[in-house]
């Protein structure tokens, strides 16, 4: 088929929820894809900061295909050793002890909830269902998630939301002081604002609410969707923090392109569950957390998140750079290889102007570009995707 006629199709029956570009990609290898009509790309996407080892890695490759030989999914009536495996691997490299698998980021954030809201109920009675999320944030589309995220413009037209659920300033203790009552049963942030524009939390607010939740009993959720599984360098985005939440929601890099998501929760909250209080048909199947498990291998043992490490310091400084070199660029944030330029001019456009030259990239809020590469990214490939970026500002 013509990219044309993809495109075609795609709009003819493909329900009309995204702005795609007018790329067809076809196929992928490392930190590089190509289209229908044969350009080259190098992708500082990842499928939004999910394809952790890139494409086409090829010892993953063959662990999903092995797995998929044998047996790919039988529902959580029974047991797999690849699922058993990944939560004892997710445990042993964390300080949570029980974990939920469910398939994407939403899920594990409506999970999160449901927990707190369990734990809620039998800690401090049936009115403690009280949730304060962040202004700004972002954490899913299903209703409870889509509740949580607080920017306005994702709420539209879906009324009523979910009951109970309040927003604090991000970064700001005494806005959210001021929310906690004896009904709160849970308090959601991301140790790094990701769509809402790559904002880090501060270390002593992260520390302010962490001891407020800890006084007061509340359940301290992170939803750690973006921020995980090596993004910033660390296992997990609090480890760079020193501080650990009682329940955290994973996603996104967890199975480095295989749909899988995860809750995780210390076993004092993890017993606010029993059998029948939650469930997926998907979740934790043989052939995703067999993915999983692989992604989690190779960040621990094969030098990949040492890689996250060492090259998004390299990005880091390449962005400051470019922050010294262009009026224009106001701030450099994040952790790791989760970064953002605040710029003042259209970030669209320079997005646009990046794809045509080569480079895949993302926005976050309205004036932030965003960089969320495969975490295998080496410092030669940082520098290409600057150097395209650079003619991409189209400074004449
Ligand atoms: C992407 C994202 C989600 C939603 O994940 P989905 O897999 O799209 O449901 C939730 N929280 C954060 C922080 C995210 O970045």
């Amino acid at each position: 088929m013509t990219k044309i006629g993809v495109l075609e199709k795609s709009s003819k029956y493909i329900m009309n929820t995204y702005n795609s570009f007018p790329i067809v990609l076809k196929e992928g290898k490392g930190v590089y894809v190509w289209d229908e009509d044969g350009k080259k790309y190098i992708d500082f996407v990842a499928g939004i900061a999910v394809n952790v080892l890139g494409y086409g890695d090829e010892k993953y490759v063959e662990a999903i295909k092995g797995q998929l030989e044998k047996i790919h999914h039988c529902s959580n009536l029974y047991t797999t050793e690849p699922g058993v495996n990944l939560a004892q691997t997710l445990v042993e490299n964390s300080s949570f002890d029980k974990v939920f698998f469910c398939n994407s980021g939403t899920e594990a954030m409506e999970a999160a909830i449901k927990l707190s809201r369990k734990y809620g109920y039998k800690n401090k009675g049936k009115n403690a269902s009280e949730i304060i999320s962040m202004k700004n944030s972002f954490h899913g589309r299903t209703l409870g998630a889509l509740t949580t995220t607080g920017q306005p413009k994702y709420h539209e037209g879906f009324a009523p939301l979910l009951p109970g659920v309040k927003y604090a300033i991000y970064n700001d203790f005494a806005s959210l002081e001021e929310l906690v009552n004896e009904n709160t049963c849970a308090i959601i942030l991301e140790v790094v604002q990701g769509e809402g524009g790559v904002n880090p939390a501060k270390k002593d607010y992260l520390e302010d609410v962490r001891k407020l939740c800890t006084e007061k009993d509340i359940v301290l959720i992170f939803d750690e969707v973006q921020t995980g599984v090596g993004r910033t360098g660390k296992l997990f985005a609090h480890e760079v923090y020193g501080i650990s939440p009682d329940v955290m929601a994973l996603a996104k890099g967890l199975g480095g392109g295989v749909p899988i998501g995860a809750m995780l929760a210390k076993e004092k909250f993890a017993l606010a569950f029993k059998p029948g209080d939650h469930a997926s048909t998907f979740g934790g199947n043989p052939m995703a957390t067999t993915a999983a498990g692989h992604i989690l291998d190779r960040l621990l043992n094969d030098g990949v998140l040492k890689n996250a490490e060492e090259s998004g310091k390299y990005l880091r400084e390449k962005l400051e750079g470019l922050k010294d070199k262009y009026d224009f660029i106001k701030d450099v944030r994040g952790i790791g290889l989760m970064q953002g330029i605040e710029v003042d001019i259209n970030t669209g456009d320079v997005i646009k102007n990046a794809v045509a030259n080569g480079l895949l990239l993302v926005g976050a809020g309205a004036t932030v570009i965003r960089f969320v590469p495969p975490i295998i990214v080496t410092k030669e490939q940082i520098d290409e995707a600057i150097e395209i970026l650079e003619k991409s500002f189209n400074i004449a």
